[in-house]
């Protein structure tokens, strides 16, 4: 099927690969001039490794690494269209922190995610959303926490970073942010996750000890109905600008109150223009203490590729703290992973050569975890 941005009108708003791109295609590097790398906020050392004519946009996103069943399928087909959604914004020029934007609202638009409409719900019944955003370029970020009613999570995460001195604003104040801000709302709970909660409150009643140990046996017992599906985003554009962005209903059966790794900056997402982009999926509490994205960002500044320093820090959440983990990245190189610890994990990827996305149901498999 043709794209409506794979057309040759489409085409045409292509930016002309910018003066930066003309200049770069087939010049030997070291670049000769090294203020460019200054002007792009990007690692010297680095740049100067880059051949810059492969400096293109890409965007990678992701459904969540979990235990996903015969809706599996509708899943791809979820993150194949936010992929089409990030590819449209950066093929008309548009920056990364627009397209990962695009991506999670997307997702969170699609109840087959836990996040936005088809958030997974607390044990009370209740949903609330977590989401943050992250541009590479000035490492502005924001986050918002305990959402319930905000149809886009992510849009309230931009809010934060752009109108705020904060990073993360949790709860009541994030919804009146929200409201101040004309931000749709929207009620996120849908019949699928109800049935879910009653199924999963059924089996924990069976459990003999207090809440979190009961969650925990259940989720030794039966993983797959404390899944996660959480949506994350990475990009980078045609100017090297790196951004990433995830949005969450949480674990399912969490406690209310329960902030996960999605709107913790370092955790579960992190942008550099010297270091990349990653966003991570899984058990929030195993991203936190692992401080994830951050891990990755930091192995690939050091020059370490996405795959390495992915596959490197789901080991780690394996090994050390036997956590699923999920974590997509793009490298200063444009090098781009999707690794994950467990049975699934939706994703797709697509780069300024692809007219549409390509669309995997698992990404590089490691350490896998029951
Ligand atoms: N990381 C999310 C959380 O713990 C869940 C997920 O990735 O699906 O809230």
């Amino acid at each position: 099927m043709t794209l409506p941005f794979a057309t040759a009108a489409a085409a045409s708003v292509i930016p002309s690969r910018s003066a930066f791109r003309i200049l770069a295609k087939n010049t030997p590097y070291p670049p000769p001039d090294k203020s460019m790398a200054n002007s792009l906020n990007i690692n010297p050392e680095i740049f100067s490794t880059i051949r810059r004519s492969d400096l293109t946009f890409r965007i990678i996103v992701h459904g969540g690494a979990g235990f996903w069943r015969s809706d599996i399928k509708l899943a791809k087909v979820g993150v194949e269209e936010a992929a089409k959604e990030g590819l449209r914004v950066l093929v008309k020029g548009g920056c990364a922190l627009d397209a990962v934007e695009a991506a999670v609202v997307a997702m969170e638009d699609d109840p087959i995610f836990n996040a936005g409409k088809g958030s997974a719900l607390t044990c009370l019944g209740t949903v609330e959303m977590d989401a943050g955003i992250m541009d590479g370029k000035q490492l502005s970020a924001g986050a918002v926490a305990l959402v319930r009613r905000v149809k886009n999570p992510v849009h309230l995460a931009r809010i934060v970073m752009e109108n705020t001195d904060h990073v993360l604003v949790a709860g009541l104040t994030a919804e009146r942010l929200a409201k101040a801000f004309h931000l749709p709302t929207a009620n996120p709970v849908t019949a699928k996750r109800r049935q879910a909660l009653v199924r999963t409150t059924r089996a924990a009643r069976r459990g003999r000890v207090p809440w979190l140990k009961r969650n925990r046996a259940l989720l030794r017992r039966r993983p797959e109905i404390l899944g996660h599906d959480t949506v994350g985003a990475v990009a980078v554009d045609a100017l090297g600008n790196f951004a990433s962005a995830a949005s969450t209903g949480g674990m399912a059966m969490k406690l209310p109150g329960r902030i996960g790794d999605t709107p913790l900056i370092g955790s579960g997402l992190y942008s550099d223009n010297w270091s990349g982009s990653a966003t991570v999926t899984g058990w929030g509490e195993v991203a936190v203490r692992l401080g994830l994205s951050r891990t990755v960002c930091l192995r690939m500044e050091g020059g370490m590729s996405a795959s390495k320093a992915a596959e490197k820090c789901v080991r780690m959440a394996s090994n050390r703290l036997r956590g699923h983990a999920g974590i997509i990245a793009i490298d200063p190189s444009g090098g781009m992973a999707a690794v994950h610890n467990t049975a699934y994990m939706p994703w797709a990827y697509a780069s300024e050569s692809m007219r549409s996305p390509i669309v995997h149901v698992r990404g590089k498999t490691v350490a896998r975890l029951p």
